[in-house]
């Protein structure tokens, strides 16, 4: 987290306090909820999830918040977890939030990278996703891999022209990043495509597949997400609400909360023969491994994409 600075014009004009992985602000029934780690592209490492959860409590705490909008600040949504900044923390205790577990610090193999994914990737995006009040992503640049877990976790994404979207943790020999919602995102067969490929697709591609709400020019970014924000929350909210968890149960009937338990557990065959084989439960890439690794077209010219680390993360 030391040393970052701003590069280039947050979507939203607030003054930068770099410090803070995650910036929080009401703007009147709208919490907006903003990735701050613009140097790296908003690669998440656990600071940021626990001040993500944070942010989100509180918008749940606050009375007069209707809706919440998460952004990312600088050119990029989210380029993924944090696999190789100088913020990589994936040895570091927090107190934890989503799950009941042991904590990850200090134990080995399987026993640590599951306790710590199932609590900062799988649990906290089905925590993130179960909060009452309408969430909006609103995205623009890069949305790759951990990036794609927060937008699919909110409600509706807005996206700018610019936006391109990619799963390549395939490269890893991994099958998909923790919160797979693939084939319910983007349905199977494109779903597979995104995966087998790892090539990004952009903003009206995803429209088209119904994965984004609006495709609007990045200068219209925020105005088109607030306008969308401040219609939803005139809202009853306890309307909102309750519509919000009859889709998420459906969607769930519609298998997605077993097919994510299931797939959590070829994510972490995935992670332990890459360990096995490799030492490396990331088969040894980081992010430039990832960039290096792709073909021209790939979702990976980001600092960060998927996970975290050879030790517990990934
Ligand atoms: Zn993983």
């Amino acid at each position: 987290m030391t040393g970052e600075i701003t590069q280039g014009q947050p979507p939203m004009p607030e003054e930068p306090a770099p410090e803070e992985p995650v910036r929080y602000e009401q703007r009147g029934a709208v919490a907006l909820v903003t990735l701050n780690r613009p140097r790296y592209r908003n690669a998440q490492n656990s600071a940021m999830t626990y001040a993500l959860d944070a942010a989100f409590a509180r918008a749940v705490n606050t009375e007069d918040v209707a809706v919440i909008v998460l952004a990312g600040a600088g050119d990029h949504f989210c380029a993924g977890h944090d696999i190789g900044t100088a913020g990589r923390d994936v040895d570091v205790s927090f107190d934890r939030q989503a799950v009941l577990w042991w904590d990850h610090v200090g134990k080995a193999g399987a026993d640590a990278r599951y306790a710590r994914e199932m609590e900062v990737y799988l649990g906290m995006c089905r925590r993130w996703r179960e909060i009452p009040k309408p969430a909006i992503a609103m995205v623009q640049g890069a949305c790759i891999a951990g990036g794609l877990m927060l937008a699919w976790v909110c409600d509706l994404i807005v996206a700018a022209e610019d936006a391109f979207f990619a799963d390549p943790v395939v490269r890893m020999g991994i099958p998909g990043v923790e919160y797979f919602a693939h084939p319910w995102m983007l349905g199977p067969r494109f779903a597979k495509e995104a995966l087998f490929t790892g090539d990004r697709f952009d903003a009206q591609r995803a429209y088209q597949l119904g994965m984004v709400n609006r495709v609007v020019p990045r200068a219209e970014l925020a105005s088109a997400t607030f306008a969308l924000a401040e219609r939803i929350a005139t809202m009853p909210p306890f309307g909102l609400a309750l519509a919000k968890r009859a889709v998420n149960q459906c969607e769930d009937l519609m298998g997605m909360r077993p097919g994510m338990d299931s797939v959590f557990g070829l994510h972490h065959v995935a992670h332990a023969h890459n360990a096995e084989v490799s030492g490396d439960s990331l088969a040894g890439l980081d992010a430039h491994g990832m960039k290096n690794s792709g073909t021209k077209n790939s979702g990976t010219k980001n600092s960060g994409t998927k996970n975290s680390g050879s030790k517990a993360g990934g």
